[in-house]
């Protein structure tokens, strides 16, 4: 059986830098380590930075209790005001949110200052979306479809700023960038889908156009892996999302068929080696 890795399969360097930064917490001091939500998007990674004593917080209450703690924000950022509330309680604040999700804070912040009306591309129930959305002064808009579009409350002549989650899918994104051009054509537009993104959905595409069956490792729960799943189910039928090694056993694949192979930003390089371990001795 032939199977293909993509390149950037795996770790981005946002997650990379985050979940290092918290081993090596965790390692120098035993002093307590508090993460607001997960660190990232992946249930194997988290259980083990649980089980070395990170404590994920995950409540308002819990939140507002922390004080001259050291806290990590995890690498989709948070809200401006559990930030700020974080600092007034003068907790010792690692700031791991990714530089590019960073990115996105400062521009909303200064072109919603600037009198634009802001509208994101993404998941308003994504953290990352909600913490994009606290920056604004006011008037920000999260779309995800043409739905969204037409029930926006925008004057055709006000000054829009669009902006995207970093994990939105490109095509889709386009799509609706068309339809919001058309509807405001005061507009201002930076893409922030983040390169680790783009280049593994588009290295995904490559993949599921030539490959019987394709593999998509990594957490439901991560948005960057289900884009990857839907790009991958959209140019090849077979396209399996696997969350463990459990998944991959429940797969069939013919011995003569080619196979690719890609993950999520948040998935580690080991769950991808175990599960294609599993899948050659299988078949
Ligand atoms: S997916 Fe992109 S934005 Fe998110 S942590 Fe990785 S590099 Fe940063």
């Amino acid at each position: 059986m032939e199977i293909i890795v993509g390149k950037n399969a795996g770790f981005c360097f946002g997650v990379q830098r985050a979940i290092d930064a918290a081993y090596d917490l965790l390692k120098k001091d035993n002093n307590d380590l508090y993460s607001i939500g997960p660190l990232i998007h992946n249930e194997i990674v988290t259980k083990d930075l649980k089980s070395k004593g990170l404590i994920e917080i995950n409540n308002n209450d819990e939140i507002a209790s922390l004080k001259n703690k050291r806290v990590i924000i995890r690498t989709h950022g948070i809200e401006k005001e559990v930030y700020d509330l974080l600092k007034s309680n003068n907790n010792a604040i690692v700031d791991l949110t990714c530089p590019f999700v960073s990115k996105i804070h400062k521009l909303v912040k200064e072109y919603s200052e600037n009198g634009f009306k802001i509208i994101v591309i993404g998941d308003k129930d994504h953290p990352e979306v909600k913490g994009i959305v606290s920056y604004a002064k006011e008037d920000i808009y999260v779309v995800i479809n043409e739905e969204d579009i037409r029930k926006l409350k925008i004057d055709r002549n006000d000054k829009v700023f669009i902006v995207f989650q970093t994990t939105t899918n490109a095509e889709n994104a386009q799509k609706l960038v068309d339809i919001l051009r058309e509807l405001f054509y005061n507009n201002k537009l930076v893409n922030t889908i983040c390169n680790a993104t783009q280049n593994r959905q588009d290295e995904v595409k490559i993949l599921a156009k030539t490959c019987g069956v394709m593999l998509i490792i990594g957490s439901n729960a991560s948005s960057n892996t289900r884009k990857l799943y839907e790009i991958s189910k959209k140019y090849c039928q077979n396209t399996y999302l696997l969350n463990n090694i459990d998944d991959a056993k429940n797969i069939k694949i013919e011995e003569s068929v080619k196979v690719g192979v890609s993950a999520g930003a948040s998935t580690p390089k080991y769950l991808i080696e175990e599960i294609l371990n599993n899948v050659r001795n299988e078949f």
